[in-house]
């Protein structure tokens, strides 16, 4: 097998898309996945499969390929470092990529840059033992939000705090928390950004999504009826963000929008987002292409939409076992649905799949694209 282009840390559905894009334009990925099985070893021939917290694993994944990037944000960053330290070139590189494994050192660090964020603090319960009051003080009360600052994911590791008991199960994890005041937003809002090694950097329109439970259901773009003037702002603060702290590869600037229209920074996530697939069906060049580019350092394609309106929905796990038995269905109920699986065995409220429908009327194509996704996972269909 020729020697690849890029080794890819993680195969969830993040890299198989990757593979999608390297498809078209003939890059060549080296994958490191947990299991042979894995979404994105379903799909790469090049996989090796092994824990990407064993630094001779890792060693081994990436000894060939001049670039390693990453499906997901976990691998210790002291191997990244090690990696870096033999040569390897590492994208979003580990200085950059710790603001998206440390939410407390993300807060510090947009502190320092001046970004719109909620008041924060940073506190371990194991050895101050009245962070969660001295908050509370300071905060003027509750409600507010703990979160852990490593290792959370889809509303995992966060935690609303409306009464003082309220906080034992944040204070029972044993992690570092970060306590946040409790933004009063009306929706959430992505910025996406793409930067690549060499610093050209392009912006997805904003897109608004909407979460239930800490998990991503469905993201619009671009989001309706935001101002202009607050999406410019939006997509210059992602910019901003993205050439402070050296990103290379996608960045996504997850944000809350408030009642007085202003942006608020929630979290980093560098690389794809799940508030950037409906680019695949609905942008010029996919976030997972852009992704690619800037990590290989070529020049960045356009991110202009094909159609006014781009809605994705997310395929939850919920009571059908068997997707691609759904497939058909959906197929003859709209030829227009873009349709995304996965791979991965149905578990409830575990993302298995996508669909996008792209279009300019906008409660037309938000109703398709819903109406695609239930079909895929309500039990009551005419089978
Ligand atoms: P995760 O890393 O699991 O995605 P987030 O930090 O994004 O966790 O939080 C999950 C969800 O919790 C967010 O999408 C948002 O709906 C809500 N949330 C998080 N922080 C705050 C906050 N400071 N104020 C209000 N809601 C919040």
């Amino acid at each position: 097998m020729s020697s690849p282009h890029l080794a890819v840390i993680g195969g969830g559905q993040l890299a198989r898309m990757m593979q999608q894009a390297a498809i078209g334009l003939g890059v060549r990925i080296r994958l490191l996945a947990e299991d042979d099985n894995a979404s994105a070893a379903q799909v790469i021939s090049d996989t090796i499969v092994g824990d990407y917290t064993d630094l001779d694993t890792l060693r081994e994944a990436v000894a060939d390929s001049p670039v390693v990037t990453f499906d997901h944000e976990h691998v210790p960053p002291e191997h990244l470092r090690t990696l870096e330290a033999e040569g390897h070139v590492c994208r979003p590189g580990p200085a950059a990529l710790a603001y998206a494994q440390d939410k407390a050192l993300m807060r510090t660090k947009l502190a320092t840059l001046g970004s719109p964020q909620p008041d924060f603090s940073v506190f371990d319960p194991v050895v101050d033992l009245g962070g969660v009051q001295n908050f509370a003080d300071r905060v003027g009360g509750y409600p507010f939000v703990l979160k852990t600052t490593r290792g959370g994911y889809d509303g995992k590791g966060v935690w609303f705090i409306n009464k003082e008991s309220d906080a034992a199960a944040a204070l029972a994890s044993g992690s570092v928390l970060l306590a946040e005041a409790k933004v009063p937003f009306v929706r959430e809002l992505s910025a996406l950004v793409a930067r690549s090694a060499s610093g050209e950097v392009v912006a997805y329109p904003i897109a608004e999504s909407v979460q239930r439970d800490g998990i991503c259901h469905e993201v619009v773009s671009p989001a309706p009826d935001l101002d202009p003037t607050l999406a410019k702002e939006a997509q210059q603060l992602a910019i901003n963000i993205a050439e402070q702290l050296g990103v290379t590869g996608i960045l996504a600037v997850e944000l809350f929008e408030t009642p007085d229209r202003r942006i608020v920074v929630n979290e980093l996530a560098m690389r794809p987002h799940n508030t950037g697939h409906w680019s695949i069906d609905g942008a010029v060049t996919s976030q997972f292409e852009n992704h690619l580019r800037a990590v290989l350092d070529m020049p960045l394609g356009s991110t202009s939409p094909h159609r006014s309106w781009a809605v994705m929905v997310n395929i939850l796990g919920g009571v059908v076992d068997d997707m691609e038995s759904r497939r058909a269905l959906v197929m003859a109920q709209d030829c227009e649905v873009k349709i995304h699986l996965y791979g991965k065995s149905v578990k409830p409220g575990r993302k298995v799949g996508h669909v996008t429908v792209c279009g300019d009327n906008f409660d037309d194509v938000v109703g398709r694209a819903r109406a695609a996704a239930r079909l895929f996972v309500e039990g009551d269909t005419h089978e």
